[in-house]
Protein backbone atom coordinates (compact mmCIF):
# COMPACT_ATOMS: atom_id res chain seq x y z
CA UNK A 1 0.00 0.00 0.00
CA UNK A 2 1.54 3.67 -0.97
CA UNK A 3 1.98 5.80 1.94
CA UNK A 4 1.04 9.29 1.02
CA UNK A 5 2.16 12.64 2.62
CA UNK A 6 1.27 15.90 2.04
CA UNK A 7 1.20 19.64 3.24
CA UNK A 8 -2.10 21.23 4.00
CA UNK A 9 -2.18 25.38 3.76
CA UNK A 10 -3.63 27.97 1.76
CA UNK A 11 -2.74 29.30 -0.14
CA UNK A 12 -0.01 26.25 -1.33
CA UNK A 13 0.93 26.03 -4.72
CA UNK A 14 3.94 27.88 -4.06
CA UNK A 15 4.89 25.54 -0.89
CA UNK A 16 8.58 24.07 -1.57
CA UNK A 17 7.63 21.33 0.95
CA UNK A 18 6.69 18.79 -1.88
CA UNK A 19 10.20 19.28 -3.99
CA UNK A 20 11.95 19.34 -0.46
CA UNK A 21 10.56 16.13 1.26
CA UNK A 22 10.00 14.42 -2.69
CA UNK A 23 13.62 14.78 -2.85
CA UNK A 24 14.47 13.36 0.68
CA UNK A 25 12.10 10.58 -0.22
CA UNK A 26 14.08 9.39 -3.20
CA UNK A 27 16.86 9.54 -1.80
CA UNK A 28 15.89 7.41 1.21
CA UNK A 29 14.56 4.58 -1.17
CA UNK A 30 11.35 5.15 -0.26
CA UNK A 31 9.99 6.83 -3.71
CA UNK A 32 8.13 3.59 -5.04
CA UNK A 33 6.50 3.61 -1.89
CA UNK A 34 5.97 6.98 -0.23
CA UNK A 35 4.69 10.66 -1.92
CA UNK A 36 4.38 14.21 -0.62
CA UNK A 37 1.96 16.56 -2.39
CA UNK A 38 0.27 20.05 -1.44
CA UNK A 39 -3.33 19.82 -0.66
CA UNK A 40 -4.96 23.62 -0.50
CA UNK A 41 -7.37 23.48 2.55
CA UNK A 42 -9.82 26.45 2.70
CA UNK A 43 -10.46 26.45 6.91
CA UNK A 44 -13.67 25.96 7.03
CA UNK A 45 -12.83 22.59 5.05
CA UNK A 46 -10.06 21.56 7.23
CA UNK A 47 -11.30 18.97 9.95
CA UNK A 48 -13.24 16.85 7.28
CA UNK A 49 -10.10 17.39 5.00
CA UNK A 50 -8.00 15.97 7.40
CA UNK A 51 -10.31 12.93 8.96
CA UNK A 52 -10.91 11.72 5.25
CA UNK A 53 -6.55 11.60 4.36
CA UNK A 54 -6.36 8.37 6.45
CA UNK A 55 -8.55 6.50 4.04
CA UNK A 56 -7.29 7.70 1.33
CA UNK A 57 -3.81 6.24 2.37
CA UNK A 58 -2.06 9.24 4.25
CA UNK A 59 0.02 8.21 6.79
CA UNK A 60 0.82 12.26 8.03
CA UNK A 61 0.46 15.96 6.55
CA UNK A 62 2.28 18.83 7.44
CA UNK A 63 0.08 21.80 8.06
CA UNK A 64 0.77 25.23 7.42
CA UNK A 65 -1.16 28.30 7.62
CA UNK A 66 -4.17 29.43 8.16
CA UNK A 67 -4.21 25.82 10.07
CA UNK A 68 -1.56 24.92 12.48
CA UNK A 69 -4.03 25.70 15.16
CA UNK A 70 -6.75 23.67 13.86
CA UNK A 71 -4.45 21.42 13.52
CA UNK A 72 -3.51 20.42 17.48
CA UNK A 73 -7.24 20.69 18.00
CA UNK A 74 -8.20 17.86 15.40
CA UNK A 75 -5.51 15.53 17.15
CA UNK A 76 -6.33 12.79 19.52
CA UNK A 77 -2.91 12.92 21.02
CA UNK A 78 -0.36 15.87 21.03
CA UNK A 79 3.15 15.78 22.39
CA UNK A 80 4.18 18.55 25.09
CA UNK A 81 6.09 20.92 22.59
CA UNK A 82 2.47 21.04 20.45
CA UNK A 83 0.30 21.66 23.42
CA UNK A 84 2.54 24.19 24.84
CA UNK A 85 2.79 25.83 21.89
CA UNK A 86 -0.98 25.84 21.10
CA UNK A 87 -0.32 24.80 17.44
CA UNK A 88 0.86 21.80 14.92
CA UNK A 89 2.35 21.26 12.02
CA UNK A 90 2.82 17.93 11.47
CA UNK A 91 0.14 15.11 12.11
CA UNK A 92 0.84 11.29 12.05
CA UNK A 93 -1.95 9.15 11.65
CA UNK A 94 -2.91 5.99 12.77
CA UNK A 95 -5.71 4.11 13.96
CA UNK A 96 -8.68 5.96 14.58
CA UNK A 97 -5.77 8.34 16.04
CA UNK A 98 -4.25 11.60 15.03
CA UNK A 99 -1.02 12.19 17.19
CA UNK A 100 0.21 16.08 16.50
CA UNK A 101 3.86 17.30 16.87
CA UNK A 102 5.41 20.47 16.19
CA UNK A 103 8.45 20.41 14.31
CA UNK A 104 8.89 24.76 14.09
CA UNK A 105 10.55 24.23 17.87
CA UNK A 106 12.78 21.54 16.84
CA UNK A 107 13.44 22.78 13.56
CA UNK A 108 14.56 25.99 14.86
CA UNK A 109 16.88 24.22 17.87
CA UNK A 110 18.42 21.37 14.76
CA UNK A 111 19.26 24.84 12.45
CA UNK A 112 21.56 26.82 15.61
CA UNK A 113 25.49 25.72 15.12
CA UNK A 114 25.20 25.25 19.19
CA UNK A 115 23.08 24.77 21.97
CA UNK A 116 20.90 28.17 23.27
CA UNK A 117 21.63 26.98 26.64
CA UNK A 118 22.74 30.45 28.81
CA UNK A 119 22.70 32.70 25.68
CA UNK A 120 20.63 36.14 26.11
CA UNK A 121 17.84 35.56 22.83
CA UNK A 122 15.75 38.49 21.67
CA UNK A 123 12.99 37.23 19.18
CA UNK A 124 10.90 39.75 17.14
CA UNK A 125 7.38 38.99 16.63
CA UNK A 126 4.78 37.70 19.00
CA UNK A 127 2.11 35.50 16.14
CA UNK A 128 2.30 31.39 15.43
CA UNK A 129 6.01 31.22 14.88
CA UNK A 130 6.95 33.28 17.99
CA UNK A 131 5.21 31.11 20.29
CA UNK A 132 7.54 28.00 18.71
CA UNK A 133 10.63 29.82 18.82
CA UNK A 134 10.02 31.18 21.99
CA UNK A 135 8.64 28.05 23.78
CA UNK A 136 12.18 26.22 22.29
CA UNK A 137 14.14 28.82 23.63
CA UNK A 138 12.92 29.17 26.94
CA UNK A 139 12.93 24.87 26.86
CA UNK A 140 16.79 25.01 26.19
CA UNK A 141 17.64 27.84 28.89
CA UNK A 142 17.76 30.66 27.18
CA UNK A 143 17.05 34.10 28.43
CA UNK A 144 14.36 35.40 26.07
CA UNK A 145 13.18 38.77 25.73
CA UNK A 146 10.35 39.42 23.22
CA UNK A 147 9.90 42.95 21.27
CA UNK A 148 6.68 42.94 19.29
CA UNK A 149 5.09 46.02 16.86
CA UNK A 150 2.23 45.35 18.89
CA UNK A 151 3.66 45.35 22.54
CA UNK A 152 0.46 43.87 24.54
CA UNK A 153 0.78 40.97 22.66
CA UNK A 154 4.84 40.59 23.99
CA UNK A 155 3.99 41.00 27.13
CA UNK A 156 1.15 38.37 26.81
CA UNK A 157 3.31 35.43 25.38
CA UNK A 158 6.44 36.42 27.74
CA UNK A 159 4.32 35.88 30.40
CA UNK A 160 2.85 32.62 29.04
CA UNK A 161 6.53 31.14 28.08
CA UNK A 162 8.30 32.43 30.91
CA UNK A 163 10.19 35.27 29.02
CA UNK A 164 10.69 38.71 29.37
CA UNK A 165 8.73 41.97 26.90
CA UNK A 166 11.21 44.26 26.01
CA UNK A 167 9.86 47.59 24.37
CA UNK A 168 12.99 48.95 23.53
CA UNK A 169 16.26 46.87 22.00
CA UNK A 170 20.05 47.63 21.79
CA UNK A 171 21.28 44.47 20.12
CA UNK A 172 24.52 44.91 21.88
CA UNK A 173 22.95 43.09 24.96
CA UNK A 174 21.95 39.97 23.21
CA UNK A 175 23.54 37.15 21.65
CA UNK A 176 21.22 36.06 19.37
CA UNK A 177 18.56 37.64 17.39
CA UNK A 178 15.43 35.79 15.80
CA UNK A 179 13.45 37.38 13.49
CA UNK A 180 9.61 35.77 13.77
CA UNK A 181 7.67 38.65 12.40
CA UNK A 182 6.71 38.61 8.70
CA UNK A 183 8.95 41.51 7.83
CA UNK A 184 11.08 40.19 4.96
CA UNK A 185 9.16 37.26 3.98
CA UNK A 186 8.65 37.10 0.43
CA UNK A 187 11.86 38.89 -0.45
CA UNK A 188 12.26 39.01 -3.85
CA UNK A 189 14.48 42.11 -4.81
CA UNK A 190 17.60 43.60 -2.98
CA UNK A 191 15.94 47.27 -2.78
CA UNK A 192 13.76 46.12 0.62
CA UNK A 193 14.07 48.67 3.08
CA UNK A 194 12.60 45.46 5.70
CA UNK A 195 14.83 46.35 8.52
CA UNK A 196 12.80 49.78 9.09
CA UNK A 197 10.12 48.06 10.54
CA UNK A 198 12.15 46.17 13.09
CA UNK A 199 14.46 47.38 16.26
CA UNK A 200 17.72 46.08 14.92
CA UNK A 201 20.34 48.92 13.89
CA UNK A 202 22.39 46.58 11.43
CA UNK A 203 25.33 48.60 12.68
CA UNK A 204 24.67 47.07 15.75
CA UNK A 205 25.33 43.55 14.40
CA UNK A 206 28.60 42.13 15.57
CA UNK A 207 30.87 39.03 14.72
CA UNK A 208 29.35 37.49 17.73
CA UNK A 209 26.12 37.52 17.09
CA UNK A 210 24.04 34.64 16.03
CA UNK A 211 20.92 35.65 13.31
CA UNK A 212 18.24 33.49 12.62
CA UNK A 213 15.49 34.81 10.06
CA UNK A 214 12.75 32.70 9.75
CA UNK A 215 11.44 34.79 6.69
CA UNK A 216 12.95 34.12 3.36
CA UNK A 217 12.31 34.63 -0.31
CA UNK A 218 13.96 34.19 -3.49
CA UNK A 219 16.74 36.41 -2.65
CA UNK A 220 18.36 36.87 0.85
CA UNK A 221 16.45 39.35 3.26
CA UNK A 222 17.45 42.35 3.99
CA UNK A 223 18.44 41.49 7.45
CA UNK A 224 20.14 38.26 6.13
CA UNK A 225 22.01 40.82 4.35
CA UNK A 226 23.36 43.22 6.73
CA UNK A 227 24.14 40.82 9.24
CA UNK A 228 26.36 38.62 7.05
CA UNK A 229 27.91 42.09 5.96
CA UNK A 230 29.30 42.13 9.30
CA UNK A 231 30.27 38.50 9.47
CA UNK A 232 27.46 37.85 12.15
CA UNK A 233 26.15 33.81 12.19
CA UNK A 234 23.28 33.69 10.28
CA UNK A 235 20.76 31.24 9.83
CA UNK A 236 18.43 32.12 7.37
CA UNK A 237 14.73 30.51 6.90
CA UNK A 238 15.60 27.88 4.50
CA UNK A 239 17.47 26.76 6.74
CA UNK A 240 14.82 26.54 9.25
CA UNK A 241 12.51 25.00 6.91
CA UNK A 242 14.83 22.16 5.80
CA UNK A 243 15.38 21.73 9.48
CA UNK A 244 11.51 21.53 10.48
CA UNK A 245 10.60 19.14 7.49
CA UNK A 246 13.33 17.09 8.26
CA UNK A 247 12.04 16.75 11.81
CA UNK A 248 8.77 15.73 10.23
CA UNK A 249 10.29 13.62 7.66
CA UNK A 250 11.95 11.74 10.84
CA UNK A 251 8.82 10.91 13.19
CA UNK A 252 6.75 9.59 9.84
CA UNK A 253 9.56 7.11 8.43
CA UNK A 254 11.68 6.40 11.51
CA UNK A 255 15.30 7.41 9.41
CA UNK A 256 17.62 10.10 9.42
CA UNK A 257 16.38 12.73 7.03
CA UNK A 258 18.95 13.47 3.98
CA UNK A 259 19.54 16.94 5.15
CA UNK A 260 21.99 18.08 2.17
CA UNK A 261 19.76 16.52 -0.50
CA UNK A 262 16.88 18.43 1.04
CA UNK A 263 19.27 22.09 1.14
CA UNK A 264 19.30 21.62 -2.76
CA UNK A 265 15.90 21.02 -3.52
CA UNK A 266 14.90 23.99 -1.26
CA UNK A 267 17.37 26.24 -2.70
CA UNK A 268 17.15 24.65 -6.37
CA UNK A 269 17.24 27.36 -9.41
CA UNK A 270 13.96 26.00 -10.39
CA UNK A 271 12.70 28.10 -7.66
CA UNK A 272 11.62 31.21 -9.11
CA UNK A 273 10.76 34.38 -7.22
CA UNK A 274 6.95 33.19 -6.19
CA UNK A 275 7.11 31.92 -2.55
CA UNK A 276 5.16 30.35 0.26
CA UNK A 277 7.01 31.57 2.97
CA UNK A 278 6.19 29.18 5.79
CA UNK A 279 6.07 25.84 4.15
P1 LIG B 1 1.87 35.66 12.22
O1 LIG B 1 0.94 36.32 11.27
O2 LIG B 1 1.34 34.71 13.23
O3 LIG B 1 2.68 36.81 13.04
C1 LIG B 1 3.16 37.92 12.34
C2 LIG B 1 4.11 38.70 13.24
O4 LIG B 1 4.77 39.68 12.42
C3 LIG B 1 3.42 39.47 14.37
O5 LIG B 1 4.25 39.50 15.48
C4 LIG B 1 3.27 40.87 13.74
O6 LIG B 1 3.20 41.89 14.71
C5 LIG B 1 4.57 40.97 13.00
N1 LIG B 1 4.53 41.96 11.92
C6 LIG B 1 3.76 41.92 10.81
N2 LIG B 1 4.02 43.00 10.05
C7 LIG B 1 4.96 43.74 10.69
C8 LIG B 1 5.63 44.95 10.41
N3 LIG B 1 5.38 45.66 9.29
N4 LIG B 1 6.55 45.39 11.28
C9 LIG B 1 6.83 44.70 12.41
N5 LIG B 1 6.22 43.53 12.75
C10 LIG B 1 5.30 43.07 11.88
O7 LIG B 1 2.98 35.00 11.30
P2 LIG B 1 3.85 33.68 11.60
O8 LIG B 1 4.36 33.75 12.98
O9 LIG B 1 3.09 32.49 11.15
O10 LIG B 1 5.07 33.87 10.57
C11 LIG B 1 6.10 34.82 10.80
C12 LIG B 1 7.20 34.65 9.77
O11 LIG B 1 7.88 33.41 9.98
C13 LIG B 1 6.70 34.60 8.33
O12 LIG B 1 7.63 35.29 7.52
C14 LIG B 1 6.69 33.14 8.03
O13 LIG B 1 6.78 32.90 6.66
C15 LIG B 1 7.95 32.71 8.76
N6 LIG B 1 8.01 31.27 9.06
C16 LIG B 1 9.06 30.58 8.55
C17 LIG B 1 9.22 29.26 8.85
C18 LIG B 1 10.40 28.54 8.31
O14 LIG B 1 10.41 27.31 8.35
N7 LIG B 1 11.40 29.24 7.81
C19 LIG B 1 8.27 28.52 9.71
C20 LIG B 1 7.19 29.36 10.21
C21 LIG B 1 7.08 30.67 9.88
P3 LIG B 1 1.76 42.40 15.29
O15 LIG B 1 1.44 41.47 16.42
O16 LIG B 1 2.05 43.77 15.74
O17 LIG B 1 0.77 42.32 14.16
Amino acid sequence: MPKRLAVLGQPISHSRSPAMQTAALAALGLADEWSYEAIEVAPEDFDERVRALPGEGFVGANVTVPHKLAALAIANAASEAARAIGAANTLTFGDARIAAENTDATGLLDALPESPAGTRALVLGAGGSARAVVWALVDAGADVSIWNRTPEKADGLARELGASAAETVDAADFDLLVNATTVGMGASTQASTDLKSLPIDADALRERHQLVDLAYGAVDTELVRAARARRARVVDGLEVLVRQGAASLRIWTGLDPPIEVMRRAVRSDTWQTKTDPDT
